[in-house]
């Protein structure tokens, strides 16, 4: 089995997996470095898009509803500059195998669980679970507290998302966990679905659901670094890449998941870069007469409707739905967070890891500049 690196869709270089390590084989073409003009626009459209590369952003116009001309990407302009992307070291991990072909929607669908991470997010979350429709590339990204919570994710959503697209699941692919092996039965008798394992020995079988969870750790980390928030919000980072990831160019035919799921194209003018400083209205009835009519927040999220947005509030550290916030998109917080820096958390979470289920505890971290963390509070 072959593996590929690749850099804004370039390969640069062959690796070989052992275990879940990959060890480079050769480079095979210099990334290139060409010293391109910035052009400010772009870059916003970089950190609107979670810091993708920025050669998606081509494809967009005719894909989308409201991007009323092409966005220009010039030859060789590359995000080799972004010092986020630089420090999430996002190299992205191909597998170029392609599953058997099935053209309706949830008609195979991969799954993948990934966790439990050192760090819990604000509500507590230690699990990614993440779901691709094969025909659509679609994918949903939940949170979970652990593993076991699983099942309750998967019939909620396979109700919901039947109901909406008048589409039904018929085969889910999972790997070989015990407690799913539990679950295949009821699935099978009751809802009629059909199961496919992945062997602990070809885990490329799922390499769908393993090259999306890559992407959305290494866009999550660039956006936290971007951002220079505390880590606990890095599930909000994960929802709002998968949540971007289904407005880009990248499902059959050059289609955005979401159009070839729901037959809409989406928008993405509503998109901000995650983390800018955003102002939520507070409504009259919850305010005195001279108090500020918005406070200081700062995005973290999208919802189902492109009017509201999920916000971070440092005051009272929680989420809130705010509709039609006021953005500022090249202003960051500036907050001195009363959490603990990534190292230090990194450390006591290791003696602190609920390591009760049997299963290592994963570190969304990897090669992190942890001064600029500390110079910019
Ligand atoms: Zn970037």
């Amino acid at each position: 089995m072959q593996w590929f690196l690749t850099r804004d869709g370039a390969v640069i270089a062959n690796a070989t997996r052992i275990g879940s390590q990959y060890i480079l084989d050769s480079v095979a073409i210099e990334a290139t470095m060409a010293a391109t003009e910035r052009d400010p626009d772009l870059d916003l459209w970089h950190r609107k898009f979670g810091h993708l590369g920025v050669q998606g952003l081509r494809g967009l116009h005719g894909v989308v509803s409201d991007l009323e001309a092409p966005i220009s990407v010039p030859r060789g302009y590359n995000s080799d500059f972004c010092e986020p992307c630089i420090m999430a070291k996002q190299l992205r991990v191909v597998n170029r195998q392609k599953p058997d072909k099935t053209d309706e929607p949830l008609g195979r669908v991969f799954s993948d669980f990934w966790g439990p991470y050192s760090i819990p997010t604000i509500f507590g979350e230690r699990y990614i679970c993440t779901l691709t429709d094969q025909a659509t590339r679609k994918s949903w990204t939940f949170l979970t507290k652990r593993r076991t919570d699983f099942r309750e994710v998967l019939l909620k959503w396979k109700k919901e998302t039947e109901l909406q697209s008048g589409h039904k699941l018929k085969i889910l692919r999972l790997d070989n966990a015990g407690e799913f092996k539990a679950f295949e039965n009821d699935l099978h008798s009751q809802y009629g679905v059909k199961t496919e394992w992945t062997t602990a020995y070809t885990p490329e079988q799922n390499g769908v659901s393993e090259r999306l969870n890559r992407t959305l750790v290494s866009l999550a980390r660039a956006m936290l670094i971007d951002a220079r928030l505390p880590y606990k919000l890095w599930g909000e980072a994960v929802k709002a890449a998968c949540y971007i990831r289904n407005r880009t160019p990248i499902g059959p035919e050059g289609m955005t998941p979401e159009e070839a799921f729901s037959k809409k194209q989406p928008g993405i003018m509503h998109l901000k870069p995650w983390g800018c400083v955003a102002f939520h209205r507070v409504p009259d009835k919850r305010r005195y007469k001279l108090e500020p009519v918005s406070q200081k927040m700062c995005l973290v999220g999208y919802t189902e409707t492109t009017q509201q947005y999920r916000l971070y509030d440092p005051v009272s550290r929680r989420v809130v739905i705010s509709p039609r916030p006021r953005f500022l998109v090249n202003r960051r917080l500036k907050w001195k967070w009363s959490t603990r820096t990534p190292s230090q958390e990194l450390d006591a979470s290791n003696s602190e890891s609920d390591s009760d289920d049997g299963y290592g505890t994963e570190k969304l971290v990897v090669g992190y500049h942890l001064k600029t963390w500390r110079g910019q509070h």
